[in-house]
């Protein structure tokens, strides 16, 4: 299947060109279609599976570039994870335009409470700096619509889940959520039960 079947805006589909992704992967396949109709999702996939993408694409294709408060909020566990899924965001929306920035702790707070405070479309973050920022009121939640909790069961090992949940009682109800997740424990499947709106389940 290829992309031009999604009716993606020509921002997105000239990145997708410029990245060489042609067809879609199994999980891409799955997800797009249903996030870009706002349905909740939990996805059981592993790294490696184009799962990036997957939120990334319908994610791009959504933000409104007008709108200065970030749209999309994305946890992940690591910093590494995080700066890498805020690359890949911003390739996905080059074109469009799309602003997107990684909160995570070692990094000085001062520069990102800087950053934060030009248009920001999509924050990308791991648990302990968002909460920081939250507290601090240097990130604002009012305008999120999408929420995506990226290893989900990684969150769960690392002792993040306590903060994972504050985060989301502080969002917007009205918003979508996606969780990705290798393996779906019992916490994470209780968190998903809390908190979100009849998900669809995809397995790959
Ligand atoms: P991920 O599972 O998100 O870590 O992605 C794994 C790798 O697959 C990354 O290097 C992506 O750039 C690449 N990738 C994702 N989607 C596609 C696609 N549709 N076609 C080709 N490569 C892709």
């Amino acid at each position: 299947t290829s992309f031009e079947n999604y009716n993606l805006s020509d921002d997105i589909t000239k990145a997708l060109s410029v990245l060489k992704y042609e067809t879609l992967t199994e999980v891409q396949r799955e997800v797009i279609p249903r996030a870009l109709e706002n349905n909740d999702l939990v996805v059981k996939s592993q790294t490696g599976s184009g799962k990036t993408a997957s939120f990334g694409i319908p994610i791009c294709e959504m933000m409104e570039w007008e709108e200065k408060k970030p749209q999309t909020l994305i946890l992940t566990p690591t910093r590494e994870l995080a700066v890498q899924v805020r690359e890949d965001i911003t390739n996905i929306g080059r074109f469009k335009r799309i602003k997107a920035m990684a909160v995570y702790g070692k990094e000085p707070f001062a520069k990102q409470k800087e950053e934060l405070k030009q248009k920001t479309h999509v924050v990308v973050g791991t648990p302990g700096r968002v909460v920081d920022h939250i507290e601090r009121e240097t990130l604002s939640l009012d305008n999120i619509k999408y929420l995506v909790i990226d290893e989900a069961d990684e969150m769960l090992n690392m002792g993040f889940i306590n903060k994972v949940e504050s985060i989301i009682k502080q969002l917007p109800t009205n918003r979508v959520t996606m969780v990705f997740s290798a393996t779906l424990p019992k916490d994470v499947e209780n968190l998903c039960h809390k908190y979100m709106k009849d998900p669809i389940n995809i397995e790959i």
